[in-house]
């Protein structure tokens, strides 16, 4: 056996070594629920039937369920009477209340046990925007709030997504240039005008997006305002294509009726 075939077994002996340790010392248990489970980074039966992932037929622009398969690319009404400054989105789940708890815990409680099951999800539900991709990039923080959860949730996802698929991630690309409320409780109008004008490419870091297909990472897209925010600024800096990925999607029944 070589040098190096022995160096990656013992490495793998130490993994498994450490992981039996880390079991016995910390317990495997459900990344939402915290129940006990069998192995560490997953969900409990019950959370994981909580979770309504989003599945063809899709709507090509906005990629929310379409009602029927028409066996060719269709976009969905809501698509076609206001489309979208990006080019294509993406989620994994509908923002369900299993899905909201899931995030809301990766977000605020500096749980990042689930990053690799939710970075393992993001790379399927975005397997067509992941094959053109060239640059990853995260919808940023405001830096005051960055500073009170100490990580940038888009951007932890946009790293997992880089280690497992080698699309580079550029966390300095784009950045919030005023801290906007939170939009939570504002309908569609009210998101819209919070957000306008707070995201910039940075000065610094146009050349790395001219002609290049994007991909924006994002946790959830609730009426799409922030990521069309960011999309704009990226078309706007010389972008090509702009794609959008994320955890979850509120996906309203009146935006896929025919
Ligand atoms: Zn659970």
């Amino acid at each position: 056996m070589s040098i190096e075939a022995t160096k990656v077994e013992a490495a793998s002996v130490w993994r498994t070594v450490l992981r039996t340790a880390a079991d016995l010392v910390l317990p495997p248990v459900c990344v939402v629920c915290r129940a006990p489970i069998v192995s560490h980074g997953l969900l409990c039966g019950s959370c994981f039937a909580g979770i309504d992932f989003i599945a063809p037929p899709l709507c090509t622009r906005l990629g929310v369920p379409l009602p029927y398969d028409t066996g060719e690319p269709y976009l969905s009404a809501a698509a076609i009477a206001a489309p979208p400054v990006y080019d294509r989105a993406r989620a994994v789940a509908r923002y369900s209340q299993t899905m909201r708890d899931l995030i809301q815990s990766f977000k605020y409680r500096d749980r990042q046990d689930g990053l690799s099951l939710f970075t393992r999800w993001l790379v399927r539900a975005g397997s067509d925007l992941l094959a053109d991709a060239e640059l990853l990039v995260p919808v940023p923080l405001y830096r005051s709030r960055l500073w009170s959860r100490r990580f940038n949730q888009s951007a932890l996802l946009a790293r997992g997504i880089e280690n497992d698929t080698g699309v580079p991630a550029d966390c300095f690309v784009l950045r919030r240039t005023r801290r906007t409320a939170s939009q939570v409780g504002l309908s569609a109008a009210q998101r819209k005008r919070n957000v306008a004008g707070a995201f910039k490419v940075s000065a610094s870091r146009a050349h790395a997006i001219a002609g290049k297909s994007v991909v924006l990472v994002d946790d959830v897209i609730t009426t799409g305002a922030t990521i069309e925010a960011c999309a704009r600024v990226l078309k706007r800096a010389g972008a090509a294509r702009v794609d959008v990925l994320a955890l979850s999607r509120a996906v309203e029944p009146a935006a896929f009726v025919l």
